[in-house]
């Protein structure tokens, strides 16, 4: 019977899977994905939620697309792998598109995951300061609160205690820097002034540090994962001239921000900048197939043209980065995020949100909430004045009631650091009106609660 089976899904499931963080649990097992059609999954029981996290906030196109099944059988019918030490057709074609969509000369490098387009672009910063001449260059600056991946690199440049200590030490020359978290500013201080001297910060860094010494700033557009920490367009604008005036690198990281997340093509078009560097993945391919991009200026690609000699190349080769497959299906995932006008979708649908949730800073745990394109953060606090995060056991518990009620929603933070206390949506951007309705019904009633 059905009941059998799925009983044995869940026994195999906790003798042979070890997941993503979530412990072993005999009394409250994972959830069976078996199916998805829009915002919606089924799991093996048959119940319905409403994928309010578009998985890891990936899929922006909704579940369920056959055109996107469609795209990648094709392409596995006729070349399904070629390495892209040599080329073709898919990659190329997606390189061009990708170059439209950042509006500026770009050169595109394949990876599989968002830490491996950031691993290449360390090391492409690296390199490059090298083939100008900057020798001692190795230095990176990041963010406290941002996260940048999994791997040693991408790791150490994340500014997530919880995810780091364990595993130290990882890769070295990283260093961190307050990210401009206005809720949390010194009384007094105007947002502007406050996200001014966030900036500064970072000059301050590369200073001390030795301007000779650093290769690049890495940064979200906004800290998502985070806790949704926006910043003001003062601090875009400083931080790209920071990065000029100093000779270091600007990597822009769109893993979660770009294909329309933020209402516009890329997370940083909303502020108006020109990253050297833009890495890229999840959205890419609405995370279908697994695919990444590291996209350098054009300029900075020509000094890796020299390779008359070792030193000219980029020794960084990815077997499977560039799948054909997966080339293909994200050139469609892009076209159907333009015919759909999903990217326009996602402000209008945050901003219907951001309306309905906007009543919620009554409630006496909700501090503060916080938007981008289609992502809303509700920061949970004990006290609106001291601003004290609530206990996890808070969040976990809110996040329960939704789920009961056919919801899932994110949280996000820092345990170790006593922040893990803001609760994240980031629903397909191809949710329907009623899908959004329910999102705002459920977690009101839930709120209500609580
Ligand atoms: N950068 C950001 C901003 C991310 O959110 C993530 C994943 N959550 C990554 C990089 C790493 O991506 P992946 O899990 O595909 O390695």
């Amino acid at each position: 019977s059905l009941e059998t089976e799925s009983e044995l899904a869940i026994k195999k499931d906790q003798k042979y899977l070890w997941h993503n963080i979530t412990p072993y649990s005999e009394t409250n097992p994972p959830m069976i994905a078996t199916s998805a059609s829009g915002s919606w999954v089924t799991d093996i029981h048959g119940n319905k939620y409403l994928d309010g996290m578009s998985g890891l906030w990936c899929v922006n196109v909704g579940y369920g697309r056959k055109e996107l099944a469609e795209a990648a059988y094709n392409q596995l019918l006729s070349l399904p792998y070629f390495p892209l030490t040599q080329s073709h057709l898919p990659a190329i074609a997606l390189a061009e598109k990708l170059n439209e969509w950042l509006g500026d000369d770009y050169v595109i490098f394949f990876s599989n995951s968002g830490s491996e387009a950031n691993e290449a672009a360390f090391k492409m910063a690296r390199q490059y300061q090298q083939q100008i001449g900057q020798h001692y260059r190795h230095k990176f600056i990041a963010r406290y609160r941002g996260y940048h991946g999994n791997s040693m690199g991408a790791l150490a440049a994340t500014g997530q205690a919880q995810r780091k200590y364990k595993y130290e030490p990882l890769g070295g020359g990283f260093l961190h820097v307050a990210p401009p978290d206005s809720y949390r500013r010194p009384a007094g201080q105007t947002v502007e002034e406050f996200n001014l001297q966030c900036a500064q910060a970072i000059e301050d860094t590369i200073v001390w540090e030795g301007v000779e010494t650093v290769a690049a700033v890495i940064m979200e557009p906004v800290i998502t994962g985070g806790g949704v920490i926006v910043p003001h367009q003062v601090y875009m604008d400083r931080v790209q001239e920071i990065c000029r005036k100093h000779g270091v690198l600007l990597i822009i990281d769109e893993v979660i921000c770009g294909f329309g997340r933020s209402g516009r093509k890329f997370g940083h078009h909303n502020f108006n900048i020109k990253p050297d560097i833009v890495t890229m993945a999840k959205g890419l391919t609405s995370a279908y197939l697994p695919l990444s991009a590291t996209a350098v200026r054009k300029d900075i690609y020509e000094v890796f043209k020299d390779n008359s000699d070792d030193y000219g190349y980029f020794r960084h080769v990815n077997t499977f980065g560039g799948n054909p497959a997966a080339c293909a299906l994200a050139l469609r995932n892009l076209e159907i995020l333009e015919q759909e006008d999903l990217i326009e979708r996602a402000d209008i649908l945050g901003a219907r949100l951001n309306r309905e949730f906007s009543e919620l800073l009554d409630h006496k745990l909700v501090g503060d909430i916080r938007s981008f394109g289609l992502v809303t953060g509700i920061e949970l606090v004990e006290d609106k004045v001291t601003k004290k995060p609530v206990h996890l056991d808070t969040v976990k518990g809110i996040i329960a009631k939704c789920k009961a009620k056919g919801l899932i929603i994110g949280k996000n933070g820092d345990t170790v650091a006593g922040f893990n206390n803001v609760l994240t949506f980031a629903p397909p951007l191809s949710s329907t009106d009623e899908d959004i309705q329910f999102i705002v019904d459920t977690f009101k009633s839930v709120m209500s609660e609580s």
